[in-house]
């Protein structure tokens, strides 16, 4: 099988699907790797790197495209790009069927193998394929790397000549993934840090990680260890608790998220009014619209004294880091249908079944 990668091509992305690591675990299972030139360079990952691991590189990304059995990406490529491809190949990446239509209709059109790696189960077995997980690791890291940045005071207490300086109050509203890396790198900081969630369970964890549970008497432990949408009245409960606590805390990193819904709307323009003058909200839920009702998706900007950041590239701001996880998480995903240097989909596999969005001209559910 030929498996190629060619460059992202989304504004501001720098990841790369396919690392020189992977592409050497590949070339040992008998596939042929074959690559844009610079392919990783975004990622800091060399040409010369891959020609090391076995690869072989295409001049054209369109001539790499239509020979791919499998075509690896992060995000979808343009329609255009899918229209090119084999009919029956394999494309798998952060597809987002959601945000285009028309990008699932070239895919049916197309007769392309479409894995979204965003419905991979959330199972055990999974954990090791999870692009979701590895990176929000990332972007709540960079996020509070963000707001520190952002700041205009330290996070950790310093015990100077000049006197002695409190450390930041930061609060994470949102504790999965990347809520609970954005805790562990808040504290590694030395601020002091409170985070807060509607799963009870997380509770244990933000204490694990040297965090206090902010307890604002609201639970909404939904399906399959996500959330729920909250209703009308714990909503306001939760409101009402939050905008009281919001005027101790120096910065706020939100990141919650309710799958297939775009994000709650938590920290509304109230609130942010009575935060103290030079606190900072990093809201890593832009993406998906925004956990704080200022958020302008994309911008940093000021008010009334309060910082409001909407970044939607951190995963991509540690590219190397998150390509190497984001490229194991493919591997190990297309091993499940690698048997012998040649493509076998076992549809009996959960994995590969429920990832599955388009085959054969089908949409699968
Ligand atoms: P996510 O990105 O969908 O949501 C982020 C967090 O926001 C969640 O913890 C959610 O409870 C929280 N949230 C939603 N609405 C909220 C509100 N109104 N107020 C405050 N917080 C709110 O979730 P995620 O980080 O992708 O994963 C969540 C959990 O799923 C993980 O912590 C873990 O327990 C589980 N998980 C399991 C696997 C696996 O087993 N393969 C992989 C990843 C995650």
């Amino acid at each position: 099988v030929t498996i190629v990668c060619v460059r992202e091509t989304a504004p501001g992305e720098r990841r790369v699907a396919l690392t020189p690591e992977i592409a050497k675990k590949l070339s040992a299972l008998g596939a042929q790797v074959l690559l844009e030139r610079g392919a990783g360079e975004s990622a800091y990952f060399p040409d010369a790197a891959y020609a090391g691991a076995g690869a072989v590189f295409a001049d054209a990304p369109e001539i790499a495209v239509a020979r791919a059995d499998v075509l690896c990406c992060v995000q979808a490529p343009a329609n255009d790009r899918i229209a090119r491809m084999k009919r029956g190949a394999l494309l798998l990446g952060l597809l987002a069927p959601h945000a285009d239509p028309a990008r699932v209709q070239t895919l049916l059109d197309a007769g392309v193998t479409a894995f979204a790696l965003e419905r991979l189960p959330r199972t055990t077995r999974a954990q090791a394929m999870d692009v979701l997980s590895s990176q929000a690791g990332m972007a709540g890291y960079k996020a509070v790397l963000l707001a520190a940045q952002l700041a205009p005071r330290y996070f950790p207490m310093l015990t100077t000549a000049a006197g002695t300086i409190r450390p930041s109050k930061v609060l994470v509203i949102g504790a999965g993934v990347a809520g609970l890396q954005a805790i562990a790198t808040a504290r590694r900081l030395g601020a002091q840090v409170e985070g807060f969630d509607v799963r009870p369970e997380t509770r244990e964890q933000i204490e694990s990680l040297g965090g206090r549970f902010l307890d604002l008497g609201v639970s909404a432990a939904g399906e399959g260890g996500y959330a729920r949408e909250l209703t009308a009245q714990e909503r306001a409960e939760q409101q009402r608790r939050l905008g009281e606590h919001l005027k101790s805390v120096d910065v706020v990193v939100t990141t919650a998220a309710v799958p297939g819904r775009p994000a709650p709307k938590i920290v509304s323009a109230a609130m942010v009014a009575g935060m103290k003058p030079g606190s900072v909200l990093v809201d890593l839920a832009a993406e998906t619209g925004g956990n704080c009702e200022l958020t302008r998706p994309g911008e940093t900007f000021e008010q009334a004294g309060v910082v409001i950041a909407g970044p939607l590239d951190l995963a991509s701001q540690g590219a190397l880091h998150a390509s190497e996880m984001y490229a194991r998480n493919v591997f190990n995903f297309l091993a499940l249908s690698l048997k012998d240097g040649a493509l076998a989909l076992d549809w009996d596999d959960e994995l590969v079944a429920r990832t599955c969005l388009a085959h054969e001209g089908r949409r699968r559910e």
